[in-house]
């Protein structure tokens, strides 16, 4: 199956979650422009390449952080949020645009759009969220995007403050390829039982 990411790390994250189902390979090549509107569209855009590529299955996601506060945004947006090129610059952009707003209005979450295009070339979604908070400043080393300022209240940290292990376990992007699995899965399951059904006729 191939993950439409040209980014090895994304590839080496998601196959820690599903390796053990799929054999993930990476996108080769320049992947189209996200131009869509939600994050399912810019997902689906990048999985019809791979699929039309390779012609094999094909998996990709997108996401994105959503502040309440600020309507929802950066949201679709985030990675060229307000056209500010590094990570610092946009969670700085955050943290003033919520400055002196009290504590339970800086609810946050990052959510995550997988999209899978199937060998028949039909889109299945699966979402994964993660709720948290804007903390009131940076703090973690670890991660990218606005992980240092992503405050995770189950774990009393930031997403920056994680191991990659810890992180990789509860985000958003693992949430919704762990629901793409099972799905998985459970579609094997019910192809074994169909052709079990159907040898058992002829016997
Ligand atoms: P992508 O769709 O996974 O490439 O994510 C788009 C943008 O959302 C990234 O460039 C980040 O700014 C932000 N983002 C997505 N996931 C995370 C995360 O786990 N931590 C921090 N930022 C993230």
């Amino acid at each position: 199956m191939v993950l439409a990411t040209g980014n090895l790390g994304k590839v080496r994250e998601i196959s820690q979650l599903i390796g053990d189902v799929v054999e993930l390979i990476p996108y080769e090549g320049a992947l189209p422009e996200e131009t869509g509107t939600t994050y399912a569209e810019n997902a689906y855009i990048k999985a019809k390449a791979a699929f039309d590529k390779y012609n094999l299955p094909s998996l990709a996601d997108d996401s994105g952080l959503e502040v309440d506060f600020l309507g929802g945004q950066p949201g679709v947006h985030s990675n060229r949020f307000m056209g500010l090129k590094s990570d610092q610059e946009k969670y700085m952009r955050i943290l003033e645009l919520l400055e002196g707003v009290p504590w339970q209005k800086r609810t946050a979450r990052f959510r995550c759009l997988v999209c899978y295009v199937d060998r028949t070339g039909a889109a299945h979604y699966f979402e994964g969220v993660a709720e948290g908070y804007i903390a009131t400043e940076p703090a973690g080393e670890g991660g990218f995007g606005y992980d240092p300022v992503f405050y995770y209240p189950p774990l009393q940290k930031t997403f920056a403050q994680l191991p990659a292990q810890v992180k990789n376990q509860i985000s958003h992007r693992s949430q919704a390829f762990l629901r793409f699995k099972e799905y998985y899965l459970s579609t094997i399951e019910s192809m074994r039982t169909t052709r079990r059904g159907g040898e058992d006729k002829n016997e």
